[in-house]
């Protein structure tokens, strides 16, 4: 694996190659991330992972200071699973030139995540396009997992008329049902029951295709989530995965988003 710390050095390597497939990440690199490069494979391109912690998609300071960084081990993960390339730029590679396309921000950015994490889908977009223009990939890989950050790249991309493929994966679940996360590191064994409970129980509403989505009812939804040891919640909504509305009802297109903390730890799913 060639690893790459300057974006003129990894382009000059790969105007080589005839297009590569490409997973961005932010490191602390698990099963889900590793669910995304197998899936490329099939691709039958190059593979290049970037890791790059980006502050201007943290809202908190202290978030993200306190992200998991796990280099070393992620290094010998990527050599493993064959990866070609690795980029590993500074703030300065990423940030220290002009884009040539503008970045496109769909309205519904304001909604869920983006509501409660102010400028946090800028800051995604922002990097994304960037990496993209300093990588130009031929495929493009994210989980669902970060559904409306999906959603969100995508209507970039098609704005923006960049001629590449979003890969979407399905998200990595632990054995408990808690989808795999970085953030995840910074859990007890306690606590990781607690966000098991909290799995199951939305996956029990999910079921149920009599429950309304109303105020109401996503009180009592929350208070439940409260009482099974999460400590505040975001969000706990019921919307169309296509448009990004909420809806009462559960049907096909509907997914359940949510966003809550256990102590310090900021935990999203959808199901
Ligand atoms: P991150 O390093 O958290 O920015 O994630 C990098 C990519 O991995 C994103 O496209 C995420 O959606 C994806 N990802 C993270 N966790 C999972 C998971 N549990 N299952 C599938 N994809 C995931």
């Amino acid at each position: 694996m060639k690893i790459f710390k300057e974006r003129i050095k990894l382009s000059t390597e790969i105007l080589k190659n005839k297009g590569l497939s490409f997973i961005p990440t932010m490191g602390g690199l698990h099963k889900g991330h590793i669910s995304l490069i197998k899936k490329s494979k099939k691709f039958k391109r190059k593979i290049l992972v970037s890791i790059f912690v980006n502050p201007k998609q943290f809202n908190k300071k202290d978030d993200y200071r306190n992200y998991p960084r796990t280099l070393n081990k992620d290094i010998k993960i990527l050599e493993k699973l064959k990866v070609h390339y690795l980029f590993i730029p500074s703030y300065e590679e990423v940030y220290g030139f002009k884009p040539k396309k503008k970045i496109y921000l769909d309205k519904t950015s304001n909604k869920l995540c983006g509501f409660f994490r102010k400028g946090h889908f800028k800051g995604v977009v922002d990097v994304v396009n960037r990496l993209i223009e300093i990588v130009k990939p031929k495929y493009i890989f994210f989980g669902k997992k970060d559904y409306q950050q999906l959603y969100l790249i995508k209507k970039h991309i098609l704005k923006r008329k960049i001629i590449l493929k979003v890969i979407e994966c399905e998200t990595i679940r632990e054995k408990n049902g808690v989808a795999l996360s970085t953030r995840n590191l910074k859990l007890m064994a306690k606590e990781k029951k607690i966000a098991s409970n909290i799995y199951h129980y939305l996956k029990n509403i999910k079921k149920n295709k009599e429950n309304r989505f109303d105020s109401k009812m996503i009180n009592k939804f929350k208070k439940k989530v409260l009482k099974l040891g999460a400590d505040k919640i975001d969000y706990l909504e019921n919307y169309n995965i296509k448009k990004m509305v909420k809806e009462m009802n559960i049907n096909k297109n509907t997914k359940l988003f949510i966003a809550y903390f256990i102590g310090k730890v900021r935990l999203i799913d959808n199901i």
